[in-house]
């Protein structure tokens, strides 16, 4: 094999050895006869990130993915970003086309095509959105491009889900609210759908949940929990006893690590391969 053909790919973050992304993309490549290609983790501490990125040119790395802590600060060092990630705020995908490193989102395509592939199309709906950090920012611009007619966002800090809903206020009709009050039970009972996007009950925490009373939801409501670890949370164990259609976080994660798949090669994976080294990783 010739020098040149060899490409490069990372997970840049810190910690970054529990991440199961170079499980996910090494199988993935293997399995598309990749060999050339390699995946590793890269771990960088946040005072180094500047010149870990520029290290990924003089390297002449493919591309990476960028994890926490870095999904944010990540972008003032890079030349160009997507719209997605621009909107976001984060970006969770380095593209490097001869020297010139592009930022993309793929939490939003992530999230987007687990939601359709689990037959529920968001045109329309009116969604409630558990915790307003990273993620809840994603998966609101996913629900707004896919024109959801309203969305409510509910967290501990009503005043943080209130800035998260001025911020795309343009995109939809979106509040933002403290969920101890009277107008989330209120939101509850018109939700199309609800997404918990706050680490509650996830490893090891499983007996925690979101102060969220299920029942309220009409029939029929998704339940979504964007965690994987565990794939069944308590919020999710609670849904299913009462009877509603719920949906993990393990084909957003695998769908995000696709669309990542897609930028790098200008191909599409052998899901069921990513699926499965994903499943191994987490050993399941
Ligand atoms: P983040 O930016 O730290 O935001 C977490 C949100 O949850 C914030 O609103 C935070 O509130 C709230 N929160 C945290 N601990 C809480 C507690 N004990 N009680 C009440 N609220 C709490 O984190 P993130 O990046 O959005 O990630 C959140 C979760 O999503 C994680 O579990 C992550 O694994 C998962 N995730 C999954 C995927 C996937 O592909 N499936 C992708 C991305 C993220 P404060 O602001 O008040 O602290």
């Amino acid at each position: 094999m010739h020098a040149n053909d060899i490409k490069n790919f990372g997970i840049l973050g810190w910690p970054v050895g529990h991440s199961l992304s170079p499980h996910m993309f090494r199988a993935a490549f293997d399995a598309a006869g990749l060999t050339n290609y390699n995946y590793i983790p890269i771990p960088v501490q946040a005072g180094r990130l500047m010149l870990a990125v520029d290290g990924l040119k003089w390297l002449d790395f493919r591309g990476c993915n960028v994890t926490i802590p870095h999904k944010t600060s990540v972008m003032k060092f890079l030349d160009a970003i997507d719209a997605d990630a621009i909107i976001v705020g984060a970006v969770n995908t380095v593209v490097n086309d001869g020297g010139i490193l592009t930022g993309y989102n793929t939490d939003v395509t992530g999230f987007i095509s687990a939601l359709t592939e689990a037959n529920f199309m968001p045109e329309d709906c009116h969604a409630v959105i558990l915790g307003a950090g990273g993620a809840a920012r994603a998966v609101l611009w996913g629900l707004c491009k896919r024109k959801a007619e309203y969305v409510t966002v509910a967290a501990r800090n009503g005043e943080k889900a209130a800035a998260l809903a001025h911020d795309f206020a343009n995109y939809a009709g979106v509040e933002g609210i403290d969920w101890t009050t009277e107008e989330f039970k209120e939101a509850l009972q018109t939700a199309d759908i609800l997404i918990n996007t706050t680490p509650l009950g996830m490893t090891p925490n499983v007996d925690a949940m979101p102060p969220v009373d299920i029942s309220l939801l009409p029939e029929g409501a998704l339940v979504y929990d964007i965690i994987y670890t565990p794939a069944k949370t308590k919020l999710l164990q609670k849904a299913e006893e009462l009877g509603y259609p719920t949906l993990n976080g393990m084909s957003m994660l695998l769908l995000q690590g696709k669309e990542s798949y897609r930028l790098y090669t200008g191909e599409l994976p052998d899901e069921e391969v990513m699926l499965k080294a994903l499943k191994e990783g987490l050993g399941l």
